[in-house]
């Protein structure tokens, strides 16, 4: 049925729930894709299952709703690909697709050199057709094979660019939206990147420059806490307690604190003078300028602490 009709196209997935035996049925959106869970509901309700959405918020596979596991049989969690393998959740990726002759505007930027190409988990399906353009436009290219948090060829996330750390590459191309990726890609890697959006049709170079200016006036300003909370995810596929420990090993000053959504109010009530996060990646870089004090991520504290030199300097990224 189409997007503006009471159900979604469920086929391929009835199948896979019914190979698993499963009569009660949990759906988890992340918030992009929200609107889709009262057609997808109607769908499968019709097919026969009963269903239960969370309605809590989501912005990756590493928070997955297992708690409705209680109510439920399978979850099925919509718009990524799986950070691990569990046979009680259905991870459903949402691909977007793009006119592929886009690459053209990369190929001057890639001509002569070793590339490695990277995306999103939205444009994953896309990688054999890139890869054969930019190879039948002359250009070197690899991708790396799915592993670990990253199961797709070529994937990137916002806390594992591993598929960017391609031996003998001398240039990243990456292919998505946003500068996040790209900048950690920089980062992670210590190579060129080319960022391509796909879909504004825009290509660029980009660094890590301005990040590393801006988390440096962070550790600086950490300098001055004398209390400082140590951030552990309660999510499924965020909590890092063993990295945490250690950290709070470093210095007599931190004390764990346990969240699940860590907000700007949350970390003010807290009242902590500084915080290192060891949930999500991304909150210490893209959420800095909303939150109250300095957060910094476990290589910042690191440095902070003497135990890493600013020269070591690297991206935080989840195993
Ligand atoms: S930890 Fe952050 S970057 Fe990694 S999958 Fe989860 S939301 Fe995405």
């Amino acid at each position: 049925m189409s997007l503006n009709g009471t159900s979604e196209p469920v086929s391929g997935l009835t199948e896979k729930l019914r190979k698993r035996g499963a009569k009660t049925v949990a759906l988890q959106f992340p918030e992009g894709l929200k609107r889709k869970a009262a057609g997808i509901a109607a769908a499968l309700r019709e097919e026969g299952f009963d269903v239960i959405v969370s309605g809590d918020p989501c912005y990756g596979a590493c928070d997955l709703s297992l708690g409705l596991l209680e109510y439920a049989d399978v979850l099925v969690h919509f718009g990524h690909a799986p950070v691990d393998d569990r046979p009680d959740v259905i991870c459903e990726p949402y691909t977007v697709g793009f006119d592929i002759a886009v690459l053209g505007k990369a190929v001057p930027l890639l001509e002569g050199a070793k590339t490695g190409l990277v995306t999103t988990v939205q444009h994953a399906h896309l990688v054999p057709v890139m890869e054969a353009f930019l190879k039948a436009h002359g250009i070197a290219v690899r991708v790396a094979g799915g592993s670990g948090r990253t199961p797709l060829p070529g994937q990137v996330l916002g806390c594992s660019f591993e598929a960017a750390k391609i031996p003998g590459t001398e240039i990243i191309l990456f292919v998505g939206t946003g500068h996040f990726h790209p900048i950690g890609i920089a980062l992670a890697t210590g190579k060129r990147v080319i960022a391509l959006d796909p879909l504004a049709g825009t290509v660029e170079e980009v660094s890590g420059g301005a990040l590393l200016r801006r988390r440096f006036a962070a550790i600086e300003k950490a300098r001055e806490a004398t209390t400082v909370g140590i951030i552990v995810s309660s999510k499924s596929g965020q909590n890092r307690i063993g990295l945490a420990r250690r950290l709070a090993g470093l210095r007599g000053n931190a004390v764990l604190v346990m969240m699940c959504e860590v907000s700007p109010g949350e970390l003010l009530n807290l009242g902590f003078g500084a915080y290192v996060n060891t949930a999500c990646p991304r909150l210490a870089y893209d959420d800095q300028v909303r939150f109250p004090v300095p957060v910094l991520s476990p290589p910042e504290y690191e440095i902070l602490c003497g135990a890493r030199s600013w020269d070591e300097y690297t991206i935080d990224e989840i195993p």
